[in-house]
């Protein structure tokens, strides 16, 4: 056996591990009676958010294209007996968006959180970058988000009721990312619209905020992306945090600005990544 008593603490422990999948700083029931709409909320980062508002008792709405995500959401949601609901939608698409709204709140009731988190992306060099790749990529990340907020923010102009939207970023929207020339400037603009729309909709009752995730690493990671991140480890001696992101930790940074103690918090963009962008 190995005599560990006198082992040398490591030089760079690094950010310390979060608390356990399952747990949360808000009570239990902070989001009941509440319908969450989560767009790319069958994969990745959009399911691991999505799964947090439900754990808290959120009634949630995925909305995407493809049925193999909205199915995998869907499951991931019901194996833990959340109500949910997956609908097919394009954010690029005003009609689309539209016939989604209606029917999340035909299945529960209108949406009173819009989490955008639907997004693009694929590294190509600038140089090589056709206007058909720019333009999907700034449709779906830029216009897409702009397009739900904007539907969101109508009916509750038009009902006369509060909401709280969420516009999932990335901080090459303040350093730029080479090989992301367009998902970088799709960003930046998700950025400033955060900033605009929280002015623009404050009176209204509506509080817009950013959240901008870290290195998370998931397995529904395309393979391009998966490649350009490289080996990552648990424990990523590239970042200051000396470790990547685990999802719950978006998921809870996202219930706290949508919950009622972050009421007062509008045109803020939270960044959830260990100081990597510093
Ligand atoms: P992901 O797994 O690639 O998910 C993207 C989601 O967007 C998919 O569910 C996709 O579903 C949906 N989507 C794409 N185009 C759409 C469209 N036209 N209409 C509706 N839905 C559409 O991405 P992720 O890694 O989870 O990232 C989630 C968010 O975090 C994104 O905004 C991303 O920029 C941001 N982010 C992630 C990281 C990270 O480390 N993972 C880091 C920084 C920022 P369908 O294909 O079914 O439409």
């Amino acid at each position: 056996m190995t005599d560990t008593t006198n082992s040398p603490a490591p030089r760079y422990p690094g950010l310390p591990q979060p608390p356990a999948v399952g747990s949360s700083a808000l009570q239990p029931g902070t989001f009941d009676g509440v319908t969450v709409f989560v767009t790319g909320g069958g994969t990745g980062l959009g399911k691991g958010i999505a799964l947090e508002f439900a754990r808290l008792g959120a009634n949630i709405v995925i909305a995407s294209r493809k049925p193999e995500h909205l199915d995998a959401g869907l499951e991931a949601l019901q194996s833990m007996g959340a109500p949910c609901v997956a609908v097919q939608c394009d954010i690029r698409d005003q009609d689309s968006i539209v016939a989604a709204f209606d029917e999340a709140t035909k299945a529960f009731a209108m949406p009173t959180v819009l989490i955008n988190n639907a997004a693009a992306n694929f590294p190509v060099p600038a140089e090589d970058m056709s206007p058909n790749a720019w333009r999907t990529v700034v449709d779906i990340t830029l216009t897409g988000t702009f397009l739900c907020s904007r539907e969101f923010a109508r009916r509750h102009m038009a009902a006369g009721t509060p909401g709280s939207i969420i516009n999932v970023g990335a901080s090459y929207a303040w350093t730029g990312g080479p090989g992301f020339a367009h998902s970088a400037a799709a960003k930046a603009g998700v950025k400033n619209l955060v900033e605009t729309l929280a002015v623009e909709w404050g009176p209204y009752g509506i509080q817009v905020n950013g959240l901008v995730p870290g290195l998370f690493p998931h397995e529904d990671m395309t393979s391009d992306i998966k490649g350009n991140l490289g080996n990552l480890n648990d424990k990523d001696d590239r970042q200051p945090a000396m470790r990547v992101g685990q999802r719950q930790e978006l998921g809870w940074a996202a219930t706290f600005l949508a919950s009622p103690y972050a009421q007062f918090i509008s045109g803020h963009t939270l960044v959830v990544d260990g100081a990597n962008w510093q």
